[in-house]
């Protein structure tokens, strides 16, 4: 079989998705690799595919037991025999597991690391041919990450300890340059393919909403996409409560997430989330690792996060099946304040490494400068995927037109001269203070705040007093986006000048600025165009094939409840609507469906062709 062969027979899926299938030939050809994709790209098929055609077995090492469950319970669904040995096993258990694989019964095993210096283990895999050693979540490795695991340390010498050295794969969304260097450094990968895919997302939107109305948001938002699975991530328990107590009354299907539930309570929810049992889950961010559901159609964050990091890896739950789905930011200044507090306020002792003072004083200094870039995402005119990818390290030159800021009119003003002012007047006050006591200062503003600070006796004062206020803050915020101006990194933000400040001073760096041009379209049309994208691939049925679509969804709810698996396990909402356009009426016609395999087909294609046979004659 060829590895076309096996992507259609076993996953369903007509062709790789980019980068895929060049990680793929690398492996087979026995080199190592280091790819980083980010989430949702597609990794799993780039370790799982060689696995089929590699002679022996391969071992999947994952920090998470939630996603093994997950990963091989998805394998065997598709005809791969794969297990799983970590801790959730009975000692008896894994004794058993261990006698399967010691007599090839698997292909694929996923192994939590603490579980490689075990003698059983050990045992087993000296006696075993392991073709290949795939490291998942590789960036667990290092220490320059925020998930560094001192079990990640173990793997290496594990492949010591085995006669032949097998093929050493690692992946990981996490791209940064020293994150990088340690992977393949201390995994000792040798001559290593390495591949980073694009960050870019294309099916997800990306929305910033200044708001102070975010409960009214958020339930417009929910209301308007009742039939919608999505995740509302909010920074405090607090407002979890409040969120999920509000949508609850407004009779949304919804359920909760956060560190204050108990361990059975947060097993719960997150069932019935993932089982569609209830459609939207509001939670802190500690909840989402390893979650897989690839029908997530939103994901709104009611607080700013800490950084594009950790923006980025929520986000991007959304939409993992590739269909278009939308990720919306809610931005008040007050979520700046709150995430400074919990950045002063963490626990510095995390995993049980030691953090000496100094290294945590230059931890700090990373946090501050991470939230000043999350920061300036929500302020930012520009085209917030650009913005992204730039972080992230890529460059993408054209606006994007799928963002909120694309989307927005704008008329580009020059706003050199104003620019000018600003920096005199910062100058004059020593670079003393904060945004709003300059822009108040250049207003020539009369508050008892600044009449204590003498503001009225600097030369700057009322210099821009053409102008409100508001704007004059809105172009000193450019102004930092732009690296003309910086605030400290603390909670008193004084406004500094910036590296870029002395070409704007000289006249060689005009400043342009993007001023919103038409008022912000109301919640109503927001809402509208909102529904309509996540809608769009029940749009592109008739009224018949939505009609059949509820169906098949029913058969496949029916089926899940059988054989107590995730509804998307079975068979994901793009195969269905794929079904419901083709109407497939036998074998050969329904193998042509998206996302459905050989094997599948033996599992479910009758009765789905039945459902659908029914349907066409009737
Ligand atoms: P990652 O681990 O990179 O976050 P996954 O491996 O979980 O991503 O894949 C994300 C989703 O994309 C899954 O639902 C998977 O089935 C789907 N997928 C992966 N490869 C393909 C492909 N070649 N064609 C279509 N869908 C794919
Ligand atoms: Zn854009």
């Amino acid at each position: 079989m060829t590895k076309y062969d096996i992507l259609k027979r076993y996953f369903g899926y007509d062709c790789f998705r980019p980068g895929q299938e060049a990680v793929i030939d690398m492996i087979l050809q026995g080199r190592d690799v280091m790819a980083v994709m980010p989430t949702g790209a597609g990794k799993s098929v780039c370790y799982q595919v060689p696995a089929l055609l590699l002679s022996g077995i391969t071992l999947v090492i994952s920090p998470l037991i939630s996603l093994m469950k997950d990963q091989v319970q998805a394998l065997n669904q598709a005809g791969i025999h794969a297990a799983y040995i970590n801790s959730s096993l009975s000692e008896t258990q894994i004794a058993k597991a261990l006698q399967l694989a010691a007599g090839g019964q698997y292909k694929i095993i996923y192994v939590a690391p603490e579980r490689l210096e075990t003698a059983g283990f050990l045992r087993f895999a000296m006696h075993a041919e392991i073709s290949m050693l795939t490291v998942d979540e590789a960036h667990c490795i290092s220490q320059w990450g925020q998930d560094f695991r001192p079990s990640y340390l173990k793997i290496v010498s594990f492949i010591n300890q085995l006669e032949t050295r097998p093929i050493i794969s690692a992946f990981t969304a996490t791209a940064t340059k020293k994150v990088k260097e340690d992977i393949v450094c201390v995994l000792g990968l040798q001559k290593p393919g390495v591949f980073v895919t694009g960050f870019d997302r294309q099916n997800l939107y990306f929305g910033v909403e200044a708001t102070r109305k975010k409960d009214a948001y958020i339930l417009d938002y929910v209301q308007a996409h009742r039939d919608a699975s999505g995740i509302i991530y909010c920074a405090t328990r607090k407002n979890v409560d409040m969120l999920y107590e509000l949508l609850q009354l407004h009779g949304i299907s919804v359920t909760r997430y956060h560190a204050g539930l108990t361990n059975e309570m947060r097993q719960q929810n997150q069932e019935d989330f993932i089982y569609d049992v209830c459609l939207v889950m509001v939670a802190t961010n500690a909840f989402g690792m390893g979650i897989d559901k690839s029908n997530v159609r939103y994901v709104l964050h009611y607080n700013m996060p800490q950084s594009l990091e950790n923006y980025y890896q929520e986000a991007g739950r959304a939409g993992r099946d590739a269909e278009p789905s939308e990720c919306i930011l809610l931005y008040s200044a007050q979520d700046v304040i709150i995430n400074r507090y919990l950045i002063e306020h963490k626990d510095i002792k995390e995993d049980g490494i030691d953090t000496a003072d100094g290294q945590s004083q230059a931890a700090h200094m990373r946090d501050e400068e991470r939230l000043q870039m999350m920061h300036n995402y929500c302020l930012t005119t520009d085209c917030l995927r650009q913005y992204l990818l730039r972080y992230f390290g890529e460059t993408q030159l054209t606006d994007c037109g799928n963002c909120s800021n694309c989307q927005q009119e704008y008329e580009a003003v020059d706003v050199t001269a104003a620019a000018v002012k600003i920096i005199a007047c910062i100058r004059q006050m020593h670079q003393r203070y904060g945004i709003h006591v300059v822009a108040g200062t250049l207003a020539g503003a009369n508050r008892a705040k600044l009449r204590e600070y003498h503001v009225s006796e600097y030369e700057a004062y009322a210099s821009l007093s053409e102008m409100p206020e508001a704007e004059i803050v809105q172009i000193i915020t450019h102004l930092q986006v732009e690296q003309i101006l910086q605030a400290t990194p603390d909670r008193y933000a004084l406004l500094k000048l910036g590296p870029k400040a002395g070409a704007v001073l000289d006249g060689s760096y005009p400043v342009i600025y993007k001023r919103r041009y038409a008022a912000k379209p109301d919640a109503d049309s927001i809402n509208h165009q909102a529904k309509k994208s996540s809608r769009s691939k029940l749009d592109s049925l008739d009224s018949q094939g939505i009609i059949l679509f509820e169906k098949l969804r029913e058969l496949r709810a029916q089926i899940a409840r059988e054989e107590k698996m995730p509804p998307y396990i079975i068979f994901a909402d793009k195969s269905l609507v794929d079904m419901c356009s083709k109407t497939p009426l036998a074998k050969e016609q329904m193998l042509q469906v998206n996302g459905v395999g050989e094997y599948k087909y033996q599992k479910y294609g009758e009765r789905f062709l039945m459902v659908i046979r029914e349907f066409v004659n009737k």
